[in-house]
């Protein structure tokens, strides 16, 4: 069984109160209006939710990445949607507090956690999803400007955010290294925010496409120097994957609750069908993968915190393995359910389309896959270089 550290236990007790006060009530609600709920925003910035990863001198919580987690877990154990509100504001946050000057981040953090701002990442395009390299987007340098010009789509929190960070080539011809970020304000003039996307999950939380037409943008808003783009977008995902994984888990947990109790009850061939062999073997397969999950999510998590080495590694490894498990857990829960399971509307129903979506945003599974593969292909690099030869290990 896994045990939090004794230092996350008063988080932990918060958020399930929370979750318990004031996700419960809302969750229903929230999937079936498709509506952004703008009072969890303001509840959630009240519970140091929604600036978890900002220090304490911005004027935010000062928390760490397994707390992140805790609250994703938590919080998508009963809604998934929420559990994102929380993540996506995090990856909104995250490239000002990575490469942010003092000015920048004296500027916009305190801000964050005062007014309440809502921030958005805008890295997707219509033909670069995975190949973030293809980006199209121009920031076009004049002489007191950069000049924004292009498409993003799938923005979470698009057309609700007040901040959106832009991903932009400020040099088309150098690929990914010509990718910049920069901090947009949603009052600038040229950006026109598209209907919203009508989701198969994650309802309530909106995405949308953006165009943005000779928008204006100080150079005072880029982030770090031009060409960093790239990198800030990568290490913004690498600490935030493992909130999606958390969120993933929770998904999970919560859909293997409904079928181990419906098992339980319902009987056939005279006993509960929880003690039939063939749905034993579902639920201890289940039960695995959870455990098992949870287990990399942390670990991520704790790598990622102590800032040691192959965290990139356990951050995609977490990501694909959690939401795969997820989706996993979610259609077997309703298998478990027989018919009673292929009800619309329930829970479990839920799970399968929020579990999806864990499974392909912030980079793709065969994504995820791709960088634990390079990752390992450059640990044993360096432990092995290019000079030993594998028939020596036989
Ligand atoms: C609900 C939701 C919210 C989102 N929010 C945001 C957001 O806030 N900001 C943002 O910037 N983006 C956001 N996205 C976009 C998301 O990150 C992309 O959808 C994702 O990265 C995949 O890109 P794509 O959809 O263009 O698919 P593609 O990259 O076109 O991929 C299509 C398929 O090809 C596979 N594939 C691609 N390349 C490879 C490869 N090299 N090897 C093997 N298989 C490959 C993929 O795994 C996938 O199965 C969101 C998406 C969703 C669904």
């Amino acid at each position: 069984m896994f045990e939090y550290n004794e230092d996350y236990m008063p988080l932990l007790k918060q958020v399930r109160e929370t979750v318990e006060k004031v996700v419960k009530p809302r969750a229903k609600e929230i999937e079936e209006s498709d509506e952004f709920p703008y009072d969890m925003i303001h509840r959630f910035f009240k519970e140091g939710y929604l600036q978890i990863l900002i220090p304490k001198e911005l004027g935010g919580t000062g928390r760490d990445i397994t707390s992140l987690c805790i609250v994703s877990e938590e919080i998508a154990k009963v809604s998934a949607s929420l559990s994102l509100l929380v993540i996506v504001q995090t990856v909104g946050t995250l490239p000002l507090l990575i490469a942010g000057n003092e000015a920048q981040k004296k500027e916009c953090c305190p801000k964050i956690s005062e007014e309440h701002l809502i921030m958005a990442f805008c890295l997707t395009e219509p033909q670069a999803g995975s190949d973030v390299g293809s980006i199209r987007m121009a920031a076009k340098r004049t002489r007191d400007h950069y000049l924004l010009e292009g498409k993003k789509s799938f923005v979470t929190n698009g057309g609700v955010a007040d901040k959106y960070i832009v991903f932009a080539k400020t040099d088309p011809n150098r690929g990914r290294r010509g990718i910049s970020a920069f901090v947009v304000d949603r009052s600038l003039e040229g950006m026109t925010f598209g209907s919203k996307d009508d989701k198969i999950g994650m309802r309530g939380i909106p995405s949308c496409t953006i165009s943005f037409h000779q928008v204006l943008v100080s150079p005072r808003d880029l982030l770090g120097e031009e060409g960093d783009g790239f990198r800030i977008a990568m290490e913004t995902l690498n600490r935030s994957r493992p909130a999606v994984g958390a969120q993933a888990l929770g998904i999970a947990e919560s859909a293997m609750e409904v079928a181990t109790l419906f098992a339980m009850r319902r009987k056939q061939f005279g006993k509960p069908i929880a003690k039939l062999e063939g749905m034993q073997f579902m639920l201890a397969e289940m039960a695995t993968m959870i455990e098992s999950a949870k287990a990399l999510v942390y670990k991520a998590a704790w790598y990622l915190d102590k800032g040691l080495p192959h965290a990139t590694k356990y951050s995609a490894m977490c990501k694909y393995f959690a939401s795969d498990v997820a989706m996993k857990v979610a259609t077997d829960s309703v298998q478990i359910l027989g018919g009673y399971g292929c009800l619309r509307g329930g829970n479990l129903e839920r799970a399968m389309r929020d579990a999806k979506i864990t499974q392909i945003y912030e980079g793709t599974n065969q994504i995820q896959r791709f960088v634990v593969a390079e990752q390992l292909i450059k640990e044993f690099l360096e432990k092995y270089g290019m000079g030993r030869d594998w028939s020596e290990f036989l």
